[in-house]
């Protein structure tokens, strides 16, 4: 079956600042997300999923490699053609108040995308935005007021309903929570599963929180320095890790249930920083398992137990792996 959107060995390099390195944000990312499905994208700030969200959007161009939207090639459109397939994939950026004009009512913020696109009639494209205000649990009667009369939660709703006017197939959701209370939070994700739901969307959920991309997320794929080094079912990523970056993101995540207890894995040196990416695994710095050839060799991504793993253990015998619980 084709995927809704594909990325294939994206990456995306910029010069650093002094223009002396070459900062590699995402490297040789390929994911699919099929209809109707959530993927989460996890990782420490600065491991490259925000960049990569962006590239799925061809907000930013890809220094190489290819994104397909229903096995359509989004590299090749020109303007036209690309702002017309951009109707399909929307984002939700993290920060509800900085994404939305002051200056403009919320009714206009929300019609903005349909204005845009030319989408119904003055009239139409009012009562759309009325609906939409609805559809995501605000007071239709609130349109003509601003951005700065709402809580943060609020916003969120006023970014969702923007993302979704012009009913996407797709949606972006970029740290959605990571600046809301973490009462405001299950609000929010209530609403985006229930929309989920009733639009048949597809999300790509990234965010630092495993714990909120557990509650979401059919598939996870797991970012360190820019590439992907662990990816397959939640449900099997979560329970059983067998990556030690992942091991260690996992061990940090709270236990819901007090008698179960688990180890925490403190990793030690510095957070990752793309400006200074280490030779042959990027996490060997960090790794309690790292070993002599993850000083100079690169692990790539492979299949293993149904899921895809970039790691050298995987190579030196199935007892360094974890066991399937
Ligand atoms: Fe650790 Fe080596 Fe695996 Fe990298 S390849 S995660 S350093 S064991």
């Amino acid at each position: 079956m084709t995927a809704l959107i594909e990325a294939r060995s994206l990456a995306k390099h910029f010069p650093s600042r002094d223009g002396k390195a070459v900062v590699k944000a995402v490297s040789e990312v390929s994911l699919a997300v099929a209809e109707g499905e959530t993927l989460g994208i996890v990782g420490e700030s600065g491991c490259g999923k925000s960049t990569l969200a962006r590239l799925l959007l061809r907000l930013i161009e890809p220094t190489s490699g290819d994104i397909l939207f229903r096995g359509e090639s989004l590299i090749d459109l020109d303007a036209a053609a690309l702002r017309k397939r951009r109707r399909d994939i929307q984002i939700v950026f993290q920060d509800p108040y900085a994404s939305l004009d002051p200056r403009m009512t919320i009714a206009s913020i929300i019609a903005e995308p349909l204005d845009i696109h030319g989408i119904g009639s003055r009239a139409e494209r009012r009562t759309k935005t009325l609906e939409l205000l609805d559809l995501v649990g605000l007071d239709p009667a609130a349109a003509g007021r601003y951005p700065h009369e709402f809580s943060g939660g609020q916003r969120q709703r006023i970014g969702i309903a923007r993302a979704i006017a012009l009913e996407p197939r797709l949606v972006v959701l970029d740290e959605p929570v990571s600046a809301l209370d973490v009462s405001i939070q299950s609000q929010i994700l209530n609403l985006l599963a229930d929309l989920k739901a009733r639009l048949r969307l597809s999300y790509i959920f990234i965010s630092h929180d495993l714990s909120v991309v557990e509650h979401v997320s059919d598939a996870v794929a797991v970012m360190y320095l820019g590439r992907i080094v662990e990816h397959g079912k939640t449900e099997d990523v979560l329970s059983n890790p067998l990556h030690p970056y992942t091991q260690a993101l996992v061990s940090a995540v709270p236990e819901i249930d007090p008698a179960a207890k688990r180890q925490r894995i403190v990793l030690s040196g510095d957070p990752p920083n793309p400006e200074h990416i280490p030779p042959g695994c990027p996490f060997h710095p960090r790794c309690p398992q790292a070993f002599d050839t993850c000083r100079n060799l690169l692990p790539p991504l492979e299949t293993v137990r149904g899921r895809q793993i970039a790691c050298h253990l995987i190579h030196i015998g199935a007892s360094a792996l974890p066991r399937n619980p």
